[in-house]
């Protein structure tokens, strides 16, 4: 392989030094042999881990009748994932595209038509919050809050509801929150201001949109994460974990509130390809079977319990444990890209965010074993972080 600065590829991104070649379940192994946990599961999206023998079959099988059709035409497999989606869910309606991004695309033009066919055509802009992050397309930049892509977007400070009142004009059409933000630090948003957010967008005639691209289909031990908080969107994007590794992504949304999406104002060339549809449907059959979501929530607390002791250990390293369900940060006191790389090191991999977290996102499927093992390497990068920090002749005081 070329060095990284010697590739073709745009670069857009700053990537370790490091390619795998395969994967089993929650174990990556690199092109030089070596063994990783992976407790990344690319960003949130493997969620059955790698190779899962269902998501396998489902694919070939699928592979081998039809790919790809255009949406020129009905596509059963789309039908059915729709049905499935919407009887678990809050949602009538389901649209698919490819990503996250496009979702949220989807989801903030849905808001803005709702309003125009609602005879206020004049609310267009959409209130969202301080280190949320919703994409890398132009509109969802926006609306993660990139100063010179505002337009549209009224920004307000996360957690301060008198300040999203005042943000609230006669332009406004919805209000966009994740109920976990992940990118900026896996902060949990308090079920009493979603709450609280219904109840404005009520009173107020918003549609009230949640951002579960990362936080949706069993990432925090419910199928979805408003589904702990006792309130239900008008409109929800997902993608991620939807296609258990195949790209999708899917809007969400009640019947009234998508009453304005007619034939014609909206359209993917990919969305809701048979193959997409495959991949989703087998993830599905997973993460609904008996006793999964439950499996998720204890391995949860297996893993906090076991990282809120470390943290005890080594308060010099990690401040705070937080997260639900397999959506876990580690608020580090050293740099978090520090921890990071340490925690690679140990060949254990998990993935930065803001506020100086470090997030751990095993698949689903990880064992406890697994988790006790992950944990063991925390514990060894932890402890020479701390050696590191406080010199040799204090070794002994950190273990
Ligand atoms: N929304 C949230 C909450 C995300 O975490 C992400 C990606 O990390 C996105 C949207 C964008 O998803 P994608 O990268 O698939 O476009």
């Amino acid at each position: 392989m070329k060095s990284a600065q010697a590739s073709h590829l745009l670069p857009v991104y700053a990537r370790v030094d490091l390619a795998f070649e395969r994967g089993e379940g929650a174990w990556l192994v690199a092109t030089n042999g070596e063994r990783y946990l992976d407790f990344t599961s690319g960003v949130a999206v493997n969620a059955l881990g790698h190779a899962h023998p269902h998501l396998v079959a489902a694919i070939t099988e699928q592979a081998k009748k039809v790919w790809h059709v255009s949406n020129l035409y009905r596509i059963p497999e789309a039908e059915r994932l729709a049905d499935r989606l919407c009887a678990a869910s809050f949602a009538d309606v389901v649209f698919f595209g490819n990503s996250g991004a496009e979702a949220m695309e989807c989801a903030i033009k849905m808001a803005r038509k709702y309003q125009s066919v609602s005879g206020q055509p004049e609310r267009y802009r959409i209130v969202t919050f301080e280190g949320a992050f919703h994409g890398r397309t132009l509109a969802t930049l926006a609306a993660g809050g990139q100063k010179k892509y505002l337009e549209g977007f009224d920004q307000v400070v996360f957690g301060d509801l008198e300040a999203t009142k005042r943000a609230i004009g006669p332009e406004t059409a919805a209000i966009l929150i994740e109920p976990i933000m992940g990118e900026g630090g896996v902060r949990v948003v308090p079920p009493e201001f979603l709450r609280a957010l219904r109840r404005l967008c009520d009173e107020r005639g918003l549609l009230l949109v949640f951002d579960e691209v990362q936080t949706g289909v069993g990432r925090t031990g419910q199928l979805f994460a408003y589904q702990q908080s006792g309130v239900s969107p008008d409109i929800m994007a997902l993608a991620k974990a939807l296609g258990g590794g195949f790209p999708l992504g899917a809007c969400l949304a009640t019947t009234e509130a998508a009453k304005g999406m007619v034939a014609g104002t909206h359209g993917s060339t990919f969305g809701g390809n048979p193959l997409a549809m495959a991949a989703a449907g087998a993830l599905l059959d997973v993460v609904l079977a008996d006793g999964f979501l439950a499996r998720v929530r204890r391995t949860s607390l297996i893993l906090k319990q076991k990282l809120a002791e470390i943290r005890d250990r080594y308060p010099a390293v990690i401040a705070e444990v937080r997260g639900e369900g397999l959506l876990v940060g580690l608020r580090a006191v050293v740099p978090s890209a520090q921890l990071v790389d340490e925690l690679r090191a140990e060949k254990l991999i998990t993935v930065a965010a803001g506020d100086n977290v470090v997030r751990l996102l095993p698949p689903l499927i990880v064992s406890e074993e697994e988790v006790a093992e992950a944990v063991r390497r925390i514990e060894r990068a932890c402890a020479r972080i701390a050696q590191a920090q406080t010199g040799p002749q204090r070794q002994g005081a950190a273990g």
